[in-house]
């Protein structure tokens, strides 16, 4: 393709994106493609010759569009969001445009430096504790998930707690990870990759009412494990969990890291960019001197699209420790001169891209003021919704919402648990039948739970309201 060529058919593509945003609305928010219908519509053999763009886009919305859940419709309330914006997307194309692969600072000083400056800016805007920024012993590192966050920041916790004789010896005795009931699931498979083992991953219980870590328990556990000959590695404390963002007491869990000198992770791949708001920073508490590494999603709820994960680390030398290794093809001066930062030590793969230009262009673009803004918008309609679900007599709220996210579900007046679990799951597919919506569930103490995530950046009060009148219609109809 020539730089001309590029020209015409790139200017045809940012209109077909452009028009998406604009049509959003018209398509079904859930695919209704069956399993195997865009393989079928998919020619079974590679072209011999080259066919040209238009075919590409001709294709595109024949065959691909049918299969594509719309994450970025104002009615997509399941998981969490995935928030794309136009200044994310045009970095992630100026991204693509360089085709840089920054493995090294000498691979692309700029890829680096950017990177070093953005997480900087970030910890900033959220109000972190000051290690994490790159002028101390710490830092920032743009991850593609919070999966791969919490699985370097595992690494980083065992050459910490064995000296390095994990990743030189493979592991020898019994090495454990804390976890609740509600950390996301990321962290027994990071367990497992590393070597760990999912039977070491301990779970310690929650608090029934919150959801959250019980501080005490998992102090008895730590020392109960340590009595026996086990390593305690790693405590992740999770700052807005999956299932109903519940917030674990960081700094009671911190006081425990602390005492018995293990690896303190916090996970808030959704909540974190909430700290964006001053009201909001609370969830930043006890993160200051007890957290050893922290990460959040710009991806999921800070207008970046996907994928974005920033983790920071206090302290950099167990990670570089952990993950670094020089083959005679890397080597190079800068590297050698300890002046520079090379970033392929703080992640698992080698190469990467050049994923700081999308979040400085949304910085940039927003400032802070229209982060914080996105997010309140977002905590302001799911209390809306809230309020009026608990207004509702044929309805149950939890509680805990301090986010985007309300999970509540209708009474079933009289039906027993399983049957009320079977009907709120009949009601939920009914919605997302529907193609208005998309929500997803959870289960809180053994109850089937709607979960409807508010934050996608085109949805408006507006689009709330709607979506609540038809919850109530739908389980009206059902009940
Ligand atoms: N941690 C929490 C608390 C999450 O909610 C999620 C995803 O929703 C993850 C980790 C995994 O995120 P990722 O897809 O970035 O790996």
């Amino acid at each position: 393709m020539t730089p001309d060529e590029f020209r015409r058919y790139g200017r045809q593509v940012v209109d077909w994106i452009a028009d998406y945003q604009e049509r959003i609305e018209s398509y079904p928010v859930l695919s209704r493609a069956r399993p195997g219908e865009v393989l079928e519509a998919l020619p079974e053999h590679p072209p011999e010759r080259g066919e040209g763009f238009e075919a590409v886009l001709a294709d595109l919305d024949r065959v691909i569009m049918p299969g594509i859940t719309h994450w970025q419709h104002p009615g997509f309330y399941a998981y969490f969001p995935a928030n794309a914006s136009g200044p994310a997307i045009l970095g992630d194309l100026l991204s693509a445009g360089l085709g840089v692969q920054g493995m090294l600072w000498a691979t692309s000083p700029a890829c680096t430096e950017l990177e070093t400056r953005v997480t900087d800016w970030l910890a900033e805007l959220l109000g972190l504790p000051a290690a994490f920024r790159a002028a101390g012993a710490g830092g920032g590192v743009i991850q593609d998930s919070a999966s791969s966050a919490a699985l370097v920041a595992i690494l980083a916790a065992l050459h910490r707690a064995d000296g390095g004789a994990a990743g030189r010896d493979g592991i020898a005795r019994r090495h454990t990870l804390y976890v609740s009931s509600q950390t996301h699931s990321s962290l027994e498979k990071a367990a497992r990759i590393a070597g760990i083992g999912a039977a070491n991953v301990r779970i310690v219980d929650v608090d029934p009412a919150t959801l959250a870590m019980d501080p005490a328990r998992l102090d008895a556990m730590i020392a109960e494990d340590a009595a026996a000959g086990a390593l305690p590695v790693l405590v992740c404390a999770t700052v807005g969990t999956t299932s109903t963002t519940a917030v674990d007491p960081v700094a009671a869990i911190g006081e425990v890291c602390g005492r018995h000198g293990v690896w303190l992770h916090v996970d808030a791949a959704y909540a974190g960019v909430a700290a964006v708001c001053p009201e909001l920073r609370w969830i930043n508490d006890g993160l200051d001197g007890h957290a050893d590494s922290y990460a959040t999603n710009p991806h999921k709820w800070l207008l970046t699209n996907f994928d974005c994960n920033v983790l920071w680390v206090a302290d950099r030398a167990p990670l570089v420790g952990a993950l670094s290794i020089l083959p005679e093809y890397l080597r190079n001066r800068a590297s050698e001169s300890g002046e520079v930062v090379d970033y392929r030590d703080w992640q698992i793969s080698l190469g990467r891209r050049f994923r700081a230009l999308k979040l400085w262009s949304v910085i940039r673009w927003y400032g802070a003021e229209g982060l914080r803004e996105h997010v309140r918008t977002g905590v302001r309609l799911a209390d809306e919704l809230a309020s009026w679900v608990r207004g509702d007599e044929a309805f149950e709220l939890l509680e805990h919402h301090p986010f985007g996210l309300v999970c509540f579900r209708p009474r079933w007046d009289g039906l027993p648990d399983g049957e009320a679990d079977a009907a709120t799951l009949r009601l939920m597919d009914r919605l997302n039948a529907s193609g208005d919506l998309y929500l997803s569930h959870t289960k809180v103490n053994g109850r089937v739970l709607l979960r409807v995530a508010i934050g996608a950046p085109a949805t408006t009060a507006e689009h709330v309201r709607k979506t609540w009148q038809r919850i109530r219609e739908e389980a009206a109809a059902l009940a």
